[in-house]
């Protein structure tokens, strides 16, 4: 038995359909011909000040970090630039784990299970290293309630990691009030951002943030550089993860990464002058798409329907005769799950811990939606969609 031809695409639809902004996207041209000057022509180390190709570099690191924390609504001096969300992360809990822990204060953090692998993993490594650590479950909407949050913290509690909008299932939670707990406590506050720069507003100058990782390819940047964003406070000291000469006040050492840099810069500016635009554009396409598959046998959103970013919409799926929806939408680039843990035939943790059962778990589909997006592809993704699951009701 084989399984059914798909349904046949428009002619001027250029395939494979890209549907998995989520897990990175492609670098804006504007981007990449400035990133280019910059690896050919203007290729002085930022950190050489005795003659101009240095001050060039220097310039323009200076510029992308105003263009960063502008995006942010923070001051450019607040910015360390890093190789990317992962090592963002990494600073940010253990090197104020560590520096804190050499103070004497608690040994105590909090995060919430649905978190990236980047925070989990360095929650566990942190417990290895005699640092105690809540995992929050979420409810079945992926939202932490403040009341839960406020009531696992502790006398030791030293710092909190939330993510800002879960990179599965688009759910955002409620920053500001869990930031307003944590400062009322002196609990130093992380959130990982990856997932809502450029797709909601952020604005560091009224949140009661102190940390908050960025990376750039997943908005529209080049992949490898990222950034912390570390509120300027003397008391908010991070332990380096990396040693060297000094750079970035002495959180992060290495030659900077200029055209990276400048790359970042570029796309964080560009996506905060298209943010409210892109967003509308992106919303009635992601509405587009849910109402041509709701209401169809057997298929359930994943993730709150309100508190959620347009870009994803993540849906379980009736398995099929033969293997999951997501198997037999061929010319069509998804995720089941997330890009980190497609590679594992294993159902998605973030939608176990919200309580899906391993079936439904398996059978999500998650669409991510970006830049590129035309209304021609929802269209022909609703088609292939409802063809594969009517050929297989009708057996
Ligand atoms: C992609 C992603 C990361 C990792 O960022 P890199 O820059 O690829 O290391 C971290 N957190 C979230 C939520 C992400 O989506």
């Amino acid at each position: 038995m084989n399984a059914p031809a798909p349904c046949r695409p428009p002619a001027d639809l250029a395939f494979p359909i890209y549907l998995d902004y989520g897990a990175t996207t492609p670098v804006d041209p504007q981007v990449a011909r400035i990133m280019c000057d910059f690896l050919t022509e203007k290729f002085g180390n930022a950190a050489s000040s005795s003659h101009p190709f240095g001050w060039e570099a220097k310039r323009a690191v200076e510029k992308a970090r105003a263009q960063v924390a502008g995006l942010l609504g923070a001051q450019p001096g607040e910015i360390v630039w890093t190789s990317g969300a992962t090592e963002s992360n990494n600073l940010a809990i253990k090197g104020t784990a560590q520096a804190l822990a050499g103070k004497g204060k608690g040994r105590h953090l909090v995060t919430v299970a649905t978190e990236h692998k980047a925070v989990l993993d360095t929650m566990h490594t942190l417990e290895r290293a005699g640092f105690e650590v809540t995992f929050l479950q979420p409810g079945e909407d992926g939202l932490v309630t403040p009341e839960q949050f406020c009531a696992a913290l502790r006398p030791d509690t030293i710092l909190a990691s939330v993510m800002y909008v879960n990179n599965e299932i688009g759910v955002i939670q409620p920053i500001a009030e869990l930031g307003e707990i944590c400062a009322a406590r002196g609990i130093v506050f992380h959130v990982d951002a990856v997932q809502a720069t450029g797709k909601v507003a952020i604005d560091l100058a009224s949140l009661k943030v102190d940390l908050m990782s960025v990376s750039a390819h997943k908005v529209y940047g080049p992949k490898g550089v990222g950034a912390l964003y570390v509120r300027h406070n003397p008391e908010l000291k991070l332990e380096a993860q990396i040693d060297g000469g000094g750079h970035e006040n002495g959180m992060r050492s290495g030659t900077l990464a200029t055209h990276q840099i400048v790359g970042m810069g570029e796309a964080f500016e560009l996506a905060g002058k298209l943010l409210a635009e892109e967003s509308a554009r992106i919303r009635a396409l992601r509405d587009r798409l849910w109402a041509g598959i709701n209401g169809l046998p057997g298929v359930q959103l994943n993730g709150c329907a309100v508190n959620r970013v347009p870009h994803n919409l993540n849906v379980s799926f009736p398995p099929t005769r033969y293997g999951t929806l997501a198997s037999q939408l061929l010319g069509i680039a998804v995720s089941a799950g997330s890009a980190c843990n497609s590679a594992a035939a294993l159902p998605s943790f973030v939608l176990l811990a919200i309580g899906r059962s391993p079936e439904v778990a398996r059978n999500a589909v998650r669409f991510s939606l970006g830049r590129g997006t035309t209304e021609a592809e929802i269209d022909y993704v609703v088609a292939a969609i409802r063809q594969v699951l009517a050929a297989d009701a009708a057996g």
